[in-house]
């Protein structure tokens, strides 16, 4: 990697343990090096960042305070964010482009057959060019108009995408087999396009088959919430076989109707950024990028920064392997030349320069150690963006051993559902947590709540990776209790002021350079030091502001109780008159804030 090769990114306190873990040194040795620097400390005690960085430096790393790099995740953060992109962008410049779509479905429903039938209407296809690799995305014309198509199916692939950041699909078709219906996966492609926000168009395949039972399966579909047109609902379901390609020609005219009004834009001319969608190492050619252009126009020669590879397009194709020299919004490509292989879902962007690159990869590098300790989908994070007014939403996903007891949960969690904070069930369903939950739950900021089931070690590790909170319960009342408390603490603080004494003005004493003194005696409650003060004439407010000094005969003191007499200055105010009533009040939070409830 680059010069900064042994910056390592710390936070502002770290334990002894993780210290070295990070520094790749033992325990022992890092508390040896604290030792020689006067520093006592045992394995689980914590060090501040000051302390932190002279053993790393001792151990021949530069620190860096984490803070720091989260400014460069966040810029990072908005970068990924390329709808964002497209808002900045100025609306003239914005021009239609054609949907992107991914297949998703239960495993054997069809998706891979639906995806060859599409791939096949297209008959210029299949033109040899100068890439023979298999390019994970293909386009395909109909009517005149363009639309993409993914070729990875499986919404783990959908949702890694959008955890990285990457809004990988304008339209989602999901795959139903009509003889076999609604099944778990379907259920999870649903609850992965709902949180995604993007429109749903069904394809009920297999309708060849003699066992097909469409109407049985528009009830399911019902019951999952899509709920058809022919019963009165706005999915558009799509009876296709895609091993007859029949319906295909439907299906196309069903995504350009869903296409022009989703108003799916971008600008040709604006910031280029898109997503890897595939990426792999050739022997000869070396790393081949397949990447999805989403705003911008991409161009040869031009430098990429994707995830943590980078490099200057050295040959670009399109998705029949023709070379190419642009490539516009929602256009598939292959491209040569970034130095090192991207993961699927890495958001890629141009930047001016090979040093503008590396300084980019460097960052994200640290980002991602920091990511790997400091989680990033916390019920916190999610707390802090509903008190900045940014969410006011609690995302959860319900696993459950069994549907009896799934039921009752949804059902009570939907009770909730009254205040301000709107609880969304993402996704409910039967088995143990998977890494598709987590990676669901980190692309939507969710919580995972698990009763009476567990997380199998992938999700356990993702989760921890992805920063994503799991709960698992064994009782259905401390589950709902628990969501119902994270709720209050998460609910916009509300202050309350709690009068806690008066004081009513007998005399002023006019004293030199101090100023105006008010000699008051105490009439109710306590008059506190450090309380706020509020003065009122004939029941109007004259002045609220904080106590300057508070005697009692000539002492300072904390607090005067009922029946005293003392000697109050305000800050900034001295106006003040015998009757004048003062009022010592303090703000209290209601429902006090707690934000890791469910943690
Ligand atoms: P995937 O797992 O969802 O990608 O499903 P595949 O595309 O691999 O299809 C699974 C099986 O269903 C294969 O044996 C296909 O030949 C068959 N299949 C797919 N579409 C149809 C269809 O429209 N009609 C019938 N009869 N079989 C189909």
């Amino acid at each position: 990697m680059g010069e900064n090769n042994n910056t390592i990114v710390l936070p502002g306190n770290i334990t002894v343990r993780e210290l070295a873990g990070l520094l790749a040194a033992s325990p022992i040795q890092v508390i040896k090096t604290l030792m020689t620097n006067g520093v006592m400390a045992n394995i689980n005690q914590m060090i501040d960042f000051d302390t932190a960085a002279i053993v790393a430096s001792e151990l021949g790393f530069e620190a860096v305070m984490e803070q720091m790099v989260e400014e460069e995740q966040k810029e990072e953060g908005a970068l990924a964010g390329w709808k964002k992109e497209i808002e900045k962008e100025d609306p003239k410049n914005l021009v239609k482009r054609p949907p992107v779509v991914t297949i998703l479905g239960h495993v054997d429903h069809g998706k891979t057959t639906l995806l060859d039938a599409i791939r096949h209407t297209d008959v210029a296809s299949g033109e040899a060019g100068g890439i023979t690799q298999h390019i994970a995305a293909y386009q395909v014309e109909h009517k005149g108009q363009l639309i993409t198509f993914l070729d990875t199916p499986g919404h783990a692939a959908f949702t890694a995408m959008r955890a990285r950041g990457a809004q990988g699909a304008d339209i989602v078709i999901l795959v139903v087999a009509a003889n076999d219906g609604v099944m778990p996966q379907t259920k999870e492609a649903a609850a992965h396009a709902k949180a995604a926000q993007v429109p749903i168009i069904v394809a009920l395949n297999k309708i060849d088959r003699p066992d097909a039972n469409p109407d049985f399966v528009k009830k399911q579909l019902a019951d999952i919430g899509l709920v058809p047109e022919d019963y009165d609902g706005n999915t558009m379901v799509i009876p296709v076989s895609a091993k007859q390609k029949l319906g295909i020609e439907d299906l196309l005219e069903a995504i350009i109707l869903v296409a022009d009004s989703a108003e799916i834009l971008g600008n040709p001319k604006g910031r280029k950024l898109g997503s890897v969608i595939e990426a792999e190492l050739d022997k000869a050619k070396g790393v081949i990028t397949t990447l999805l252009v989403q705003n911008g126009t991409l161009e040869m020669g031009d430098v990429v920064v994707a995830g943590t590879a980078l490099g200057k397009i050295k040959a670009m194709f399109d998705y029949k392997g023709k070379q190419i020299r642009t490539a516009g919004p929602s256009t598939p490509v292959a491209v040569m030349g970034l130095n090192d292989v991207p993961t699927a879902g890495d958001v890629y962007e141009v930047v001016p320069s090979e040093k503008d690159a590396r300084v980019k990869v460097d960052a994200l590098r640290n980002a991602r150690i920091v990511n790997l300790q400091a989680p990033k989908a916390t019920l916190e994070d999610i707390f802090k963006l509903i008190k900045e007014g940014e969410a006011r939403e609690l995302n959860l996903i319900i696993k459950a051993d069994v549907q009896g007891s799934l039921e009752p949960i949804v059902t009570s969690l939907q009770d909730l559902n009254k205040g301000t904070i709107k609880i969304n069930i993402l996704h409910a369903t039967t088995g143990n947590i998977s890494e598709s939950d987590i990676l669901l739950a980190s692309a939507s900021q969710a919580v995972v709540i698990g009763f009476n089931v567990t997380a199998d070690t992938a999700a356990r590790r993702l989760a921890e990776t992805e920063g994503v909170s799991i709960r698992l319960y064994t009782i259905i009342y401390r589950l709902i209790e628990d969501v119902e408390k994270a709720l209050k603490g998460m609910l916009a603080p509300e202050f309350r002021e709690e009068i806690i004494g008066q004081a009513v003005v007998q005399v002023v004493f006019k004293i030199g350079k101090v100023g105006n003194i008010a000699g008051c005696r105490v009439t109710s409650g306590e008059i506190r030091r450090n309380a706020k003060m509020r003065v009122t004439r004939n029941s109007q407010v004259i002045h609220e502001g904080e106590v300057g000094s508070l005697k009692h005969e000539r002492d300072d003191v904390k607090e005067v109780r009922q029946g005293f007499d003392c000697g109050i200055a305000l800050k900034n105010f001295t106006d003040y008159t015998a009757g004048d009533t003062l009022i010592s009040y303090t703000i209290e939070k209601v429902g006090a804030l707690k934000s890791g409830l469910l943690e």
